[in-house]
């Protein structure tokens, strides 16, 4: 599939599960700005260290490390491609629009308490990223990832506080993003309720279904 899509909603509403499988299934390039800074921060680069505070506070980094982190890769892309957590504000979709067009932007739509459920039940793989949850998802083994067998942890930024740090910050600066891609005729807003199967079936039936 060759569209350009960019994937919104709020933290805990199943972006980044769908993501994955999204592009594993219609051959779509992956950039996920949440997984390229804990990568920095793992890898303790000195962008990753500056990251880190920010992440941990359920706060956005600022739109130069980001945009810093990202260019390249998206100066380079071909083909379709999905966005996981960018844009994450206006200034970001601006920067966005001078390097290519966006075809389609999903709304995964979530009530609050299914967010904090979700999110107290992540769990996430060390060392590729892979993400789990432990009624809906959970892994062949406790604790250790089926992809490549590393550790299972509770990302630092899901504590209960930080996650309604990165609400407010979601409602603040994210989410008026659904109203500059419903001016241009792109966004789908899909109920992101159910099980993981049901979310995909209904994003990949928005997808295709989708004519401007
Ligand atoms: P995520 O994995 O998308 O939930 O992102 C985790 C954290 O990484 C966020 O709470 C932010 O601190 C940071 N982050 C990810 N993407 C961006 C972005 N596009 N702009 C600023 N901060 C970001």
């Amino acid at each position: 599939m060759d569209a350009r899509i960019v994937l919104l909603g709020a933290p805990g509403s199943g972006k980044g599960t769908q993501a994955k499988r999204l592009c594993e299934e219609l051959d779509l390039t992956l950039i996920s700005t949440g997984d390229l800074l804990r990568q920095a921060v793992r890898d303790n680069t000195a962008l990753g260290a500056e990251a880190k505070g920010y992440m941990d506070a359920g706060k956005l980094v600022p739109d130069e490390l980001v945009i810093g982190l990202i260019n390249e890769k998206l100066k380079g892309l071909r083909g379709g491609f999905l966005l996981d957590g960018f844009p994450r504000n206006l200034e970001q979709a601006k920067m966005l629009d001078t390097v290519t067009g966006v075809d389609i932007a999903v709304e995964l739509d979530v009530d609050e308490d299914m967010i904090v459920d979700r999110i107290a039940k992540r769990r996430s793989c060390r060392q590729c990223g892979e993400v789990y949850h432990l009624a809906a998802k959970p892994s062949k083994v406790e604790g250790v990832c089926d992809k490549c067998s590393g550790e299972l942890y509770q990302r630092t930024d899901d504590s209960e506080e930080t996650v309604r740090e990165r609400l407010r910050v979601y409602h603040e600066r994210t989410e008026p993003l659904t109203g500059l891609y419903g001016e241009r005729g792109v966004l789908i807003k899909v109920d992101g309720r159910g099980s993981i199967d049901e979310v995909y079936r209904r994003i990949v039936d928005a997808i295709r279904g989708f004519k401007r």
